[in-house]
């Protein structure tokens, strides 16, 4: 087998015989000899004439062939239940496992099916009104269901990547997301993937029980005992093993920890503003103005040294628009997501600064649970400077000003803007560090820092504010003996693809002891 680039118009999709033809030049055989030529990465290079850099694997007669990956979910209609509490990527992928090794998953979901969901965000914007367990947040797929859906992740040394993608496109994601190098699947293909996973995981035996918040938890009487696990609305699951993948917005469940004395920690996270620009403009800026219709929309990623911490650009979503990702009736949280086809007339991105435990004076009387309660402090502060889940919101010129913007530019968020000045609303070490970034990633994104940007409060979900310990090599809670902390609410991933990996991970120590 033989590694190599070729390039490629962005325009052009190259057909099958034009890369065997490839590889046997780059191999210096005839085309006949070349068995197969794998796409392995397509990268979009806009630096100069925009084209996609592909890189390939061409086999030829006598090589191994690439591997394939095969899963092979059992009947586990009588097997071993384990209890997987939260159906987002982390349960999600932990169950699909499961399956393989032959347990049984019972996941117990907070949140509704992706459909029932769908009304329940849509009666934010309508009605105003926050529903606390099928929301932005909550409910089938988790988080990460009405997203962006990208996929890209540094996290490679978690796990296998492609056993995930793969997974998803056997689900019903496009086959693009194979060879990106920055794929997303977009919050209309993201529904569908995941009640095509639940149909698999009900098919071979496992459970869904939506509505079904966990509200206590009862470690076993004794060695060979089991968990009891209690839902809100009085039904009681038992098993040994139970995986804990509630995500990072479920706080009921980190203060049922602290109210038990179970051991928890405080963690840093990432808080700031989501920023919204027209997505023509970061286009001309990032294609260097030679976009045209077909090219994809471009992305940005965006990092600063300010004061000695770095500002960076997060979860950005070209084509996009804001959504409101609170799961408490009385904050503003803003986030993201685009279609597919990522076609809107917007780009969105968070844009924030690190927040350590020695940042958050005035909350240390929490313990663990002080990072969580500033969070939840400045998300209270946004409500109250608004109405109805509008977001305050600034020009980026304004902003850096500190002046009040007279006028607001059209933005995607549905609930509405109300203008405020935010750098009374957001703690002053990150308002201080945004104002001094904005003009500073102007020098690498020429107009990037324009009156046509509007900033807005707040961007607060990026990770978990706490961490729920576990022992390194059984994945186990480090004093809870069968309670497995999973994905990004027990602070051991962030996204998509990391928590989906970490689930992974647990599924398989539980499989291995
Ligand atoms: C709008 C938005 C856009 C995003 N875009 C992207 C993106 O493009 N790419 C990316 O990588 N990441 C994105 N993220 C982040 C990503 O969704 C998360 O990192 C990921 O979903 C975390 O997975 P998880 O399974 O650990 O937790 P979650 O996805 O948060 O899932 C936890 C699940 O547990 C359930 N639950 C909580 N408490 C209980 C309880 N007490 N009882 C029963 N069930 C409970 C919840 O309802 C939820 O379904 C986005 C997030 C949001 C909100």
């Amino acid at each position: 087998m033989k590694e190599f680039e070729q390039t490629f118009d962005i325009l052009h999709v190259p057909a099958e015989d034009e890369l065997r033809k490839a590889a046997a030049v780059a191999c210096g055989v005839p085309v006949s000899k070349v068995r197969q030529c794998v796409v392995m990465r397509r990268s979009l290079d806009a630096r100069g004439r925009p084209v996609y850099r592909y890189r390939l694997q061409a086999f030829l007669e006598g090589d191994e062939p690439p591997r394939e990956y095969v899963f092979d979910y059992k009947d586990v209609r009588n097997a071993r239940e384990i209890i997987v509490i939260g159906g987002g990527p982390a349960g999600t992928f932990a169950s699909l496992k499961l399956l393989e090794k032959g347990f049984k998953p019972v996941i117990l979901e907070r949140g509704k099916d992706v459909h029932s969901r769908k009304v329940d965000i849509s009666a934010i914007v309508r009605e105003g009104v926050v529903d606390a367990d099928s929301n932005y947040c909550f409910g089938e797929g988790g988080a990460g269901t009405f997203s962006d859906g990208k996929l890209y992740t540094r996290s490679s040394k978690r796990g296998d990547i492609q056993e995930v993608l793969r997974q998803l496109v056997a689900f019903g994601a496009q086959q693009s997301i194979l060879t990106d190098a920055h794929p997303h699947i977009g919050s209309d293909v993201l529904p569908r993937v995941m009640e095509s996973i639940r149909n698999c995981i009900t098919e071979h035996g496992g459970e869904y029980h939506f509505g079904s918040r966990v509200v206590d938890m009862t470690p076993p009487a004794s060695n060979r005992g089991k968990w009891k696990v209690l839902c809100a609305d009085g039904s009681v699951y038992s098993a040994s093993d139970v995986i804990l993948a509630t995500g990072h917005s479920a706080r009921d469940i980190y203060e049922l920890f602290a109210s038990k004395g179970w051991a928890l920690q405080a963690k840093g996270f990432a808080l700031g503003v989501r920023v919204e620009h027209p997505q023509y403009l970061i286009d001309e800026i990032q294609y260097h103005k030679r976009w045209q219709p077909g090219y994809p929309h471009a992305e940005y990623s965006l990092v600063q040294q300010v004061d000695g911490r770095g500002v960076f650009s997060f979860c950005m979503c070209p084509g996009g628009v804001l959504v409101p990702s609170t799961t408490e009736s009385d904050a503003v949280v803003l986030n993201g997501m685009s279609p597919s086809t990522r076609s809107g007339k917007k780009a969105n991105a968070g844009i924030v600064c690190s927040v350590e435990p020695e940042d958050v004076t005035g909350f240390e009387k929490y313990g663990p649970l002080a990072l969580l309660e500033f969070q939840r402090s400045v998300e209270q502060r946004m409500f109250a400077n608004s109405s109805s889940f509008r977001a305050p919101a600034q020009r980026m010129t304004d902003f850096c000003r500190g002046k009040a913007s007279s006028s607001l530019p059209a933005c995607s968020y549905a609930p509405g803007v109300d203008s405020a000045l935010l750098n009374g609303l957001l703690p002053d070490f990150v308002a201080a560090r945004l104002r001094k970034a904005f003009p500073l990633f102007d020098r690498k994104m020429h107009g990037f820092y324009t009156h046509d940007a509007l900033v807005l409060g707040v961007e607060s979900r990026t990770s978990s504010p706490v961490r729920i310990p576990r022992d390194e090599n059984t994945l186990c809670h480090i004093s809870l003996d069968g309670l497995y902390p999973c994905g990004e609410g027990a602070g051991y991933a962030g996204g998509i693809v990391s928590s989906a990996l970490d689930g992974i991970a647990v599924a398989n120590a539980i499989a291995s002891r």
